[in-house]
């Protein structure tokens, strides 16, 4: 993987970080380049993704992360294709609103139960 894009050398040295990447100066030709121009790392995707379930927004994630609104875009609708964990956290928030909900009601019940106690 680790070859020059313009020389195919595999004579690559660290030169520095471009946008969050590592950037990659080749001996051999002078060409610099991002190795992970292929494609961000899926740590790094996930992350993205993280905050977007966070309910950042796509023009912020791509102000924070330092990447285009067309790549933010397309990691979406990526991840809601090929990874089904994504979906569930929509549920997983419902499920934490129930719970939240019962808590309240809970609390009702105490503060109901406080004032039948004053009387
Ligand atoms: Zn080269």
């Amino acid at each position: 993987m680790k070859n020059c894009r313009k020389c195919k050398s595999e004579k690559l040295v660290k030169n520095g970080f471009l946008k969050g990447r590592q950037r990659y100066k080749c001996k051999e030709c002078g060409f610099n380049q991002s190795v992970e121009y292929v494609g961000y790392p899926e740590k790094f995707k996930v992350k993205v993704m993280q905050a977007y379930l966070e309910g950042v927004g796509i023009r912020a994630l791509s102000r924070i992360f330092e990447i285009g609104v067309a790549t933010v875009i397309s990691w979406i609708k990526k991840f809601a294709k090929e990874l089904p964990e994504i979906e569930t956290a929509e549920s997983v928030q419902i499920v934490e609103m129930e719970e939240m909900y019962n808590w309240v009601k809970e609390k009702k019940q105490d503060l109901a139960l406080d004032c039948h106690l004053q009387y």
